[in-house]
């Protein structure tokens, strides 16, 4: 099939849509990502069916929510038998590739299939001279990660069979914790980074997840993710992160005076005289570390773009940039992931395809994760195999939307045991203007962890005139009916994805 157009499918690792310029978030700059808006179709409102790397990865290969591949956490890996978008492309007529971040397991049972090359990293990678599996052999290579996915996925460009269409999924590492900048960007972003409004969030008149998780920025970053010395000594320098972890907190004491923090790239060190001068260089630290990172990935990108071009590939090449899911920066006081708010919920999706896509588009209607490999395989004019679950969004690419076109996107999370954050597992969907969770936590017959129902609580946010999130309104007796009306969505919802209320699964963590 000649006319199978190519598809390039770029994605970050917790890349929030904030930090791209095209976003409006005005927090940096990326033109080159932002060719893609430019040149194609944005979309506002792509969200992650559980806002975790692992499982986000699991639905966008096979096109199933996470309740049906059984990725549920970090550490429930992908059955590689089970067929994926990938192996259907392969048998279509395409060269498929992966480089990058994989991060659904490695091993016989785990590592790619359904790729003609693979070259991914173990586990969540380095970013310096990074250890990766390739083809079944580990090999380090020298250089900075988003370097060195961009030249091997390039390299797999040039090298590829020219008279196949090919699948190319560029995965970057960046910009995950713990943040660290290519060497020549280090001194990017001087000027301070505005902080947000909702960042001392005092988590009242919600349910108890949002005060319970352990993701601020305040108390819960460490030393190395914000490129600092951890001094030795116990409980005195810090919190361990978790159990068995040598990784400690910066301690936020009640006397910040006797603070020392020791940058582990100039020596510099660092002094506070009170507890707001220390948050706020946390908050910068981290976000500038944050966006230095992300200046790698959008040059990346344009070397992409760039090679599309120059072998004029851009025509019949349909290019995608986006990330496993979104990421808190600052809002509500949180670095992180994991929760059905906004920040975390929606994914960056940019879409460039000449051929069919009018430049400068921007789509409001809902999409998600697991729309993709339908999309892919619409576009390939393969047959989409009914266990997937997701719709293809070919048709909104073309600026129509479909009368049956899904109203509400669905999350769900069950990493709750995960002590390092402490999130909530949660159940929720979010229409255009409204969003419903479920707090639950299962109970494992553990010590500490038999909660007994205590911690089931609901949530309802006006997205229209609470856009932060900060009041629940689920027991507003103005909203009743709008709680009767997102509840019988949730259940018709969980009904067509075959999910149920509450089932106890079996995560390692
Ligand atoms: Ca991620």
């Amino acid at each position: 099939m000649a006319d199978q157009p190519n598809i390039v499918f770029i994605m970050a690792d917790d890349h929030a849509a904030k930090a791209i310029s095209s976003y409006g978030g005005g927090i940096n700059q990326t033109p080159n990502i932002d060719r893609l808006a430019k040149e194609g179709m944005r979309f506002d409102h792509c969200y992650v069916t559980n806002s975790i790397c692992t499982p986000s990865r699991a639905a966008i290969l096979t096109g199933t929510y996470n309740h049906v591949n059984k990725v549920f956490t970090l550490d429930t890996y992908l059955d590689n038998r089970l067929p994926n978008v990938a192996k259907h492309l392969q048998t279509g007529g395409y060269q498929t590739a992966i480089v990058g971040k994989w991060h659904l397991g490695e091993g016989k049972d785990h590592e790619p299939t359904g790729f003609d090359f693979w070259s991914v990293l173990p586990g969540q990678g380095e970013y310096f001279d990074p250890l990766m599996i390739e083809m079944g052999i580990e090999i380090e290579v020298p250089g900075y990660a988003t370097d060195v996915i961009t030249d091997k996925s390039i390299n797999w460009l040039e090298q590829r069979d020219k008279t196949k269409p090919f699948f190319l999924m560029c995965h970057h590492k960046a910009p995950h914790r713990e943040w660290e900048p290519h060497p020549k960007n280090r001194k990017l972003f001087q000027e301070d980074v505005k902080i947000p409004d909702s960042f001392d969030d005092d988590y009242k008149n919600r349910a108890n997840a949002a005060s319970q998780a352990r993701m601020r920025i305040k108390d819960d970053l460490k030393y190395a993710d914000l490129g600092l010395v951890q001094p030795e000594g116990g409980s005195e320098v810090g919190q361990r992160i978790m159990l068995r972890s040598t990784l400690r907190k910066i301690p936020n004491p009640e006397d910040v005076t006797m603070l020392r923090l020791i940058d582990k790239d100039t020596g510099e060190v660092f002094k506070f005289n009170t507890n707001d001068e220390l948050s706020t260089f946390k908050y910068q630290r981290y976000l500038k570390r944050y966006l230095r990172t992300v200046e790698s990935i959008d040059e990346s990108v344009g070397r992409i773009l760039d090679y599309l071009d120059e072998n004029k590939l851009a025509e019949n090449t349909i290019v995608i940039y986006t990330s496993d899911q979104g990421f808190f920066l600052g809002e509500h006081g949180w670095f992180d992931k994991r929760f059905m708010y906004e920040e975390s919920f929606k994914m960056p999706f940019l879409v460039r395809y000449p051929q069919e896509i009018q430049p400068g588009l921007i789509c409001k209607n809902m999409a998600c994760n697991v729309d993709f490999a339908p999309t892919f395989l619409d576009f390939a004019g393969l047959p989409i195999p009914n266990y997937m679950q997701g719709n293809s969004l070919r048709p909104l690419l073309k600026d129509t939307v479909p009368e049956d076109w899904p109203e509400v996107a669905y999350h769900r999370y069950w990493m709750h045991r995960d002590p390092n954050h402490n999130a909530y597992s949660h159940y929720g969907i979010r229409n255009q203007r409204y969003k419903l969770i479920y707090w639950y936590n299962e109970d494992y017959g553990l010590p500490g962890t038999n909660k007994g129902g205590e911690e089931r609580e609901w949530e309802l946010f006006d997205c229209q005139t609470d856009p932060l999130e900060l009041f629940s309104v689920f027991y507003d007796p103005l909203y009743k009916e709008v709680v009767e009306m997102m509840k019988t969505k949730l259940e018709k919802k969980m009904i067509e994805i075959c999910d149920v209320p509450e089932h106890t699964i079996n995560p390692k963590i």
